[in-house]
């Protein structure tokens, strides 16, 4: 059973899409996207939009007992702010709390200290995530990766 279940947002919970000089981005530089968050601040989201495959898995994750965490990558308080809304606005009500870290190795030390605050085992926890890469550590940490293209594979 999974008791605790984290989403990464970008590419997982939120299809990114971004207005910039009168052009629609699906991503940009790192620099490009410092710039970026730094200007639009908490509404830096705002044309990204909902997966609802993902909402869908998260709903029966929840349904069945889960509690739910977003778990994202961010790289300032910008982008943190402008997670948070976009969550709030999208997903009301469906995870705990958007927990942000600084780089994506610092997933799984997240999951490792909130499953031990819990008092959840390792392989009671499940990440969704889009980088393969982190899918893999975590299931090589014991955790339930799941890459967001399998979703449709758990569903139903
Ligand atoms: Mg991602």
């Amino acid at each position: 059973m999974v008791r605790l279940a984290f989403f990464d947002m970008d590419g997982t919970l939120c299809a990114p899409r971004f207005y910039v000089n009168g052009k629609t981005l699906h991503g940009m530089s790192d620099q490009e996207w410092l710039t970026y968050c730094e200007k639009n601040g908490e509404d830096g989201y705002r044309f990204c939009k909902p997966v609802p495959m993902v909402t869908e898995y998260a709903q029966g994750l929840k349904d069945r007992g889960a509690k739910l965490y977003v778990l994202s990558t961010s790289w300032t308080e910008w982008e943190d702010a402008a997670k948070r809304k976009f969550i709030a606005q999208n997903y009301p009500g469906l995870f705990e709390e958007v927990r942000t870290v600084r780089g994506d190795a610092e997933k799984l030390p997240m999951i490792r200290e909130t499953a031990e605050k819990e008092g959840v085992r390792l392989d009671e926890c499940e990440l969704v995530e889009d980088t393969y890469s982190t899918v893999l550590a975590a299931i090589v940490a014991g955790i339930r990766g799941t890459h967001v293209s399998h979703i449709y594979c758990n569903l139903g």
